[in-house]
């Protein structure tokens, strides 16, 4: 059901291993100290989405962690082989493939790198129809913190998610389903694993506007693809700083990821969101479309 494959020199096209069984050993630094980086792609209709854009992105994480790496011809043949395997072994309607590279036991060890495919969690997929209820939640910097301290890794996609679950956590307890962080100067951040959209309406221009990079969020390959094709299909766009009430007066907020694709938010610290229909359905039709 679920496929796992390692990259190991000795394998070029990576080598199958059972992902129901024990495989690391527990003196890896990547899983002491969650020193490492990852990816999550969206595999579905036979097609693994944004392939390039995620290998660039673990690259430049690996590069901002010092680890070196495999190269991308290695990743591909390690992906075309877990997704081969997955399919033979029953196959899912969407799938999550995702890349994780972690630092050995001493620094001078190579990186300990795999690929697992496993279906996509049902509660995304459910939501991206519902909606979720949303609360902001502080993540306790101020928005220019990246520019000063680049020590701390933001912006990376570094396998060190604890908080972000542990807000989801704090949302699901308090009777939301998300989260949007805050900075501790009150700028709209992203969510614990997706990139915040909101878009205006203003008589025949459609905007799109997505907070900007500057203050240390990740940059979602979603956000980047979607606003590729909404600027060809005539939309403006724009970069935050963004702030909460700029998101309180939208005509849509969404967040979007590659594997839950476009989730409309429809309450804030439980104040309605307000939702175009039309621009709903003209956003979904760009989520859907991104190859
Ligand atoms: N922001 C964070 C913190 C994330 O973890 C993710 C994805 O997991 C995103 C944004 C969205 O990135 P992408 O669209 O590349 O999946």
């Amino acid at each position: 059901m679920s496929s796992l494959v390692f990259l190991d020199p000795a394998y070029p096209a990576g080598r199958l291993a059972d992902i129901n069984a024990p495989q690391l050993p527990v003196t890896l630094q990547g899983v002491n100290r969650g020193d490492g980086v990852f990816e999550s792609m969206l595999y579905t209709q036979q097609a693994v989405r944004k392939i390039e854009a995620h290998l660039a992105r673990l690259a430049v994480s690996a590069e901002a962690s010092d680890l070196p790496i495999p190269d991308e011809r290695s990743w591909r043949a390690a992906v075309d082989t877990a997704v081969a395997d997955f399919d033979a072994t029953g196959g899912a309607e969407e799938a999550v493939v995702k890349l994780v590279a972690m630092r050995g036991e001493l620094d001078q060890d190579p990186a300990v790198c795999w690929v697992t495919v496993t279906p996509a969690p049902r509660v995304g997929m459910e939501q991206r129809e519902t909606g979720v209820d949303v609360l902001f939640l502080d993540r306790g910097y101020d928005s220019k913190l990246a520019e000063r301290a680049p020590w701390l890794l933001m912006g990376a996609k570094t396998l060190s998610y604890a908080v972000n679950m542990a807000a989801l956590r704090y949302a699901r307890k308090h009777g939301a389903h998300e989260v949007i962080f805050t900075s501790a100067d009150g700028v709209v951040l992203e969510a614990p694993t997706a990139t915040v959209l909101l878009a205006q309406r203003d008589g025949e221009t459609r905007r799109l506007l997505t907070p900007m990079l500057e203050t240390g969020i990740l940059p979602g390959t979603t956000q980047s693809a979607i606003f590729d094709a909404a600027q060809q299909d005539g939309w403006e766009l724009g970069y935050g700083p963004l702030r909460p009430e700029d998101l309180y007066q939208a005509d849509g907020v969404w967040l979007v990821s590659s594997v839950r694709l476009l989730t409309p938010v429809r309450t804030l610290d439980a104040k309605p969101i307000r939702m175009d229909a039309e621009l709903h359905e003209q956003l979904s039709a760009l989520a859907d479309s991104i190859r």
